[in-house]
């Protein structure tokens, strides 16, 4: 073996290695797949070409070679239960690639890999193993092809070439679609690996249970469609997929016994350990959460780079979880403040050279990570008490399942994620039923209508339409690559119908008043598609029987696929029917304005704001423009007010817009903003605004007005929260802008001439107004107290209870404060030698209050102002007390005020009676 090589190196070297042969490198595709609803991040390299191997997409290379990022924790491919436990195994991993597309096959690709591994990286031959394909039904034939190459490979040793079936070497992107069997090498870490020595019956081997042999390179060859369960059939042009678990070779070449004592992790797993102040042999013997800090803020790091924050369901739930699953494997460590933020910058200092999205969100990174940190003290600590609790119960109970509802019940209100429940149960010996907390969760997610929190999103009628492509490709009906997209073209041709499917079955024809949905060979209509929203309109028949559809929504709901969704609302459409398409021109005019500004105004918060303030999602619908953008704190008003300038200048230059078709690489090296969650294919478009130095210059497939004077006026109408660390703008523009600005100055108008105001005199007189009314309501306030005053000084007829000789008074004054009340009873205590009063009022928020006060002498009688407060609290609605002379009391029901004071006499009664039955006893 060589000099230690660094993880760079190693990369790099893969790359340089394909790259001489041939293969256009090609950048990682995001964490979050583009334009795929079916997945919820790239799980493997072929993501990002899983259309070119469908025949869907063309790229202007045939061989390429990647470092892909992804993620393992959702949907087919979890690995979250290794992770921490074993070495192998990463939420976040890179996989290097390398890719043919309809160019060679098995003989170079196998060539090649035994030449890297054994004469450029020096692996001992006699450690390398292989595997091709057996099926073990019988049914699809053997991969003798890749044996005999494997066989041809100088140094291999022939009885290191194995056989397996469907499980270990027939790979499937999904239940239809490319797939083809696969040839996987194996590495022979040596006998010492094995943890079942002690086993008599262990043997170790190949895809066996122990760690001696470790899977290091997947080479999948692309040769079958498949179009069913049963139903194989081969493909026009075959392909090569190829998979190396980029940590797994490194530590094979680094000659560390882990993924995590490679250069890769070492220096985050030596930073946690200077945090602890753990000794080496300290931190050997507690690993585990060493490794999950590790891995999960390296995975974090990147995925908040791509975009994704941490959040309450799909992807954002994934990015939370991690989080605060490192945070808790922090406790046990005893970091218990915010690190992860730290453990960050190596990373991205590690890792930011080939990966620069992550310093140019490294501010944005260290802050989500921090926050969510700070969150998960706040709620979460809590959360995990309670967890013991409920746990140590199950097990006085002889119980080992925690019940699905009540972890579901820990997750929605204490906010500790099932992965951390699940972790804290398994130390403890017992066990969560995970499928009753997806039950809980699907049925709170029914009924709160949200969006799903895990897994797979799951694509309906795909085999359907699947099906009509592949049958209207046979006929040549439809293109290689299925629908023709033309949104840009302003000229809609005649074209015709191919297909009409109603609910979920194809037909020949629909009546009126059916929904259905339309394929056309081609299509006008824009798909929605980076935030901007699909085009509605209609479709209509060209001659013969008239008929119109009416188009409401566009999906895509299988590659190389497009319908138009809608209602029959006159005649009779009939598949092979003359269409022409009819977009809604207003309404497509109106999503361009929204779009061109955009893209301004994400430049102008750049501008204002600085680099960080990125997109983190975006609407563009004909209304109104939503953008949300990373940024920590609520903007200014004075900022707010500078980028809706900056924007309104852009629009008055009327710049020309500049569309290109040009080479991603070239895209990204004239620094072309590229955005998460998007598809960029080796060809993309990007659409420059400015003159010389472009203002704005983004990738982007939308479509945009021709100058920006076209968009009119721009005003901002919303600036708020959407998440931690992410902020949202609303915007209108064009004729919306000037109604919002119409509408806003029509109040403007009626103000002032209500107030006889000029509009530059408004606000001072509002501001007069104000303190006048504040003056005049003062007065009001102390003029209300002297009456009540006078009028029970003047008052000179009390009412009476004759059996115990008791006057008494009870009085209602509106919108009197318990304060002048309570004086109002001293003026009838110093007026009155005996008596009781009662006064009623009611607050400023309009609910009832009373205060009462006796004579010294009816004390001595037996009664009491805090019992009588009680009383009447009872009566209107509320609570009361205070002292023998003096209490006051409030409820809510104003309107049994009346009532609660004419019972004044009766309560007076009542005290007194249950007094004398007392003596009399
Ligand atoms: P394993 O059986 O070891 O989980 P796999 O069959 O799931 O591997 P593939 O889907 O074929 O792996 O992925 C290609 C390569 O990626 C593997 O050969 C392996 O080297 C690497 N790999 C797979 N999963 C992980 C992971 N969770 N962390 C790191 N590397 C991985
Ligand atoms: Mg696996």
């Amino acid at each position: 073996m060589q000099e230690k090589l660094s993880g760079a190196e190693i990369r790099q070297q893969f790359i340089d290695f394909f790259v001489e042969y041939g293969h256009t490198f090609v950048p990682s595709s995001s964490l979050v797949p583009g334009g795929d609803s079916t997945l919820l991040f790239t799980n493997a390299g072929m993501v990002q070409f899983k259309d070119v191997f469908l025949g869907t997409d063309q790229r202007p290379y045939s061989r390429a070679v990647n470092s892909q990022k992804c993620l393992r924790v959702s949907g087919k491919h979890n690995d979250l239960e290794q992770v921490g436990r074993d070495n192998t195994h990463h939420t976040f991993f890179e996989m290097l690639g390398n890719w043919s597309f309809g160019d060679y096959y098995k003989k170079e690709t196998i060539t090649w890999a035994w030449q890297l591994l054994t004469d450029v990286w020096k692996l001992p031959k006699e450690r390398l193993w292989a595997t091709y394909f057996k099926d073990e039904l019988g049914e699809i034939p053997e991969d003798r092809q890749a044996a005999g190459v494997w066989l041809q490979q100088a140094g291999f040793d022939p009885d290191h070439l194995l056989a397996f079936g469907r499980k270990e070497n027939f790979w499937e992107m999904a239940d239809t679609g490319p797939c083809g069997p696969d040839s996987e090498i194996h590495f022979d870490r040596g006998p010492e690996y094995c943890q079942k020595s002690d086993d008599p019956h262990h043997v170790c081997q190949v895809n066996g249970d122990c760690d001696r042999f470790l899977e290091i390179w997947n080479n999948v060859f692309i040769q079958y469609n498949r179009l069913s369960e049963n139903e194989l059939v081969p493909l026009e042009k075959t392909h090569v997929d190829t998979g190396m678990g980029f940590e797994r070779i490194v530590s094979i070449l680094q000659d560390v016994p882990s993924n995590y004592k490679t250069d890769l992790f070492m220096p985050l797993i030596k930073y946690i350990q200077s945090l602890t102040g753990d000794s080496d042999a300290e931190r050997e013997a507690n690993l585990t959460p060493y490794r999950v800090i590790a891995d999960h803020t390296r995975a974090t790091t990147f995925l908040i780079a791509d975009g994704v924050v941490p959040g309450n369901i799909g992807r954002n739930y994934v990015c939370r979880m991690l989080i605060r699953r490192s945070a808790r494997f922090g406790m046990k460590l005893d970091l218990n403040e915010p690190f992860m933020a730290n453990v960050a910058r190596i990373v991205i200092e590690n890792y930011g050279d080939f990966y620069p999205e992550l310093k140019r969100n490294a501010a944005a990174i260290m802050d989500s990570l921090t926050r969510e940190e700070k969150q998960f003290k706040k709620t979460v600590a809590a959360g995990l008490d309670h967890l013991d609790e409920i746990l140590s119960d199950l097990r006085i109970g002889g119980k080992t399942i925690l019940d699905g509802a009540l972890a579901f019940d820990l997750y929605a209100t204490l906010g500790l994620p099932l992965e951390i429940t699940r972790d804290v149960a398994q130390e403890q010996g017992l066990d969560v039923d995970t499928e009753g907390f997806q039950e809980a969760m699907e049925a709170h997610r029914l009924a709160s209508g949200a969006g799903e929190i895990f897994g797979e999103m799951g694509g309906e009628d795909v085999q359907i339409y699947a099906d009509l492509l592949a049958k209207l490709q046979q006929s040549g009906e439809l293109r290689a690559t299925g629908v023709a997209y033309s949104p840009y073209q302003p000229i809609h041709e005649p074209t015709e119908i191919l297909a009409l499917v109603r609910d979920g079955k194809a037909v020949d024809k629909v009546g009126v008043g059916e929904q259905v949905a339309v394929l056309l060979p081609r299509t006008w209509f824009y798909v929605e598609a980076g935030g901007q929203v699909s085009d509605t309109g209609q479709i209509v028949s060209v001659n013969g029987n008239k008929w119109t559809i009416k188009i409401t929504e566009m999906q895509k709901p299988a590659a190389g696929v497009i319908v138009h969704i809608g209602e029959v609302l006159e005649g009779q459409p009939k598949v092979g029917d003359r269409a022409l398409v009819q977009v809604d021109q207003d309404r497509r005019h109106q999503i361009m304005r929204n779009h061109t500004a955009t893209h301004l105004l994400h430049a102008a918060l750049q501008d204002i704001l600085g680099d960080h303030a990125r997109q983190a999602g975006s609407l563009v619908a004909p209304d109104r423009l939503r953008f949300d953008f990373t940024h920590p704190q609520a903007m200014t008003r004075q900022e707010i007010l500078a980028v809706e300038a900056h924007v309104n200048q852009a629009i008055l230059a009327n710049y020309p817009l500049q569309i290109a078709e040009k080479s991603l690489e070239q895209a990204m090296e004239e620094g072309a903003m590229a955005l998460f969650g998007e598809k960029y294919g080796a060809v993309v478009r990007t659409i420059s605004i400015g003159d010389q130095e472009d203002l704005s210059y983004e990738l982007c497939g939308g479509t945009h007005v021709d100058e920006t004077g076209d968009i009119g006026l721009f005003l901002i109408t919303f600036e708020g929260s959407v998440a931690a660390g992410v902020r949202r703008i609303e915007a209108v523009t064009g004729w919306r802008a000037y109604q919002y600005a119409r509408e806003r100055m029509n109040f403007l108008d009626q103000a002032n001439t209500f107030l006889g105001t000029a509009p530059s005199e408004l606000l001072p007189k509002i501001q007069s107004m104000e303190e006048e009314i504040s003056i005049s309501k003062k007065r009001i306030k102390s003029l209300e107290g002297k009456l009540v005053k006078i009028k029970i000084k003047e008052q000179n007829q009390l009412s009476y209870v004759p059996e115990y000789d008791i006057q008494y008074l009870t009085e209602i004054f509106p919108n009197v404060d318990i304060g002048a009340l309570r004086e109002s009873t001293d003026i009838f205590q110093d007026n009155y030698t005996s008596g009781c009063i009662v006064l009623g009022s009611t607050d400023s928020n309009k609910n009832p209050i009373i205060v009462t006060a006796i004579t010294e002498d009816l004390v001595d009688k037996g009664l009491h102002a805090g019992k009588i407060a009680k009383s009447i609290a009872k009566i209107i609605g509320g609570g009361g007390g205070g002292s023998a002379r003096l209490a006051q009391a409030g409820g809510k029901d104003k309107d049994k005020l009346r009532e609660a004071l004419d019972q004044v006499p009766n309560i007076l009664k009542n005290m007194l009676d249950e007094k004398k039955h007392k003596i009399d006893k």
